[in-house]
């Protein structure tokens, strides 16, 4: 099931999201949803606080499920290592129509679980390197705007606020 992706602006975008503990049905429909949501957008990465879930879930996909079984699945990832610096454009679902340029490690290890709350651990260079960080700063309550400088996040914000009082956000 499609679910709508919340935008920049609501609060659980800037809340902490919470670690999962059950691995149930209801986890694996999330997913689930979530995935199809990812493609549908289209997006290479949707954290579950862009569904207005507050856990600490995300998926992430390269090829937007144009190839099979490359989605990654994480619940309740952390950094277990992060080295280099890369700088490339970047946008996100909960932001559409922006884009900016976002310093980010060019290469982490995440450690996490599956969906069925085994362990993972994921190695990411270059852009999955970068959509881990993203995704995972979505679980932290932040968002790629976080990590710019002042003006240009008050430039995009600005411009956010007033197409959202013209109702167009
Ligand atoms: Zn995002």
């Amino acid at each position: 099931m499609l679910r709508p992706i919340v935008k920049h602006g609501e609060k659980v975008l800037q809340t902490p999201a919470l670690p999962v503990t059950t691995f149930d049905d209801a986890l694996h429909t999330l997913i689930d949803d979530m995935i199809q949501t990812m493609y549908a957008a289209p997006g290479i990465g949707l954290a579950a606080p862009q569904v207005g879930v507050p856990l600490q879930v995300c998926v992430i996909d390269l090829t937007v499920g144009k190839r099979g079984g490359e989605v990654i699945t994480l619940v309740n990832p952390e950094f277990v290592e992060r080295e280099g610096m890369q700088l490339e454009e970047e946008g996100c679902l909960s932001v559409p129509g922006f884009q900016a340029t976002v310093p980010r490690a060019q290469r982490v290890v995440v450690k996490g679980l599956d969906r069925d709350g085994r362990e993972v651990v994921v190695e990411g260079i270059g852009l999955l390197a970068r959509a881990l960080q993203h995704e995972i700063d979505h679980l932290n309550g932040r968002l790629f705007l976080d990590r710019l400088r002042g003006l240009q996040r008050d430039l995009i914000v600005r411009k956010i606020r007033k197409m959202r009082r013209a109702g167009r956000w």
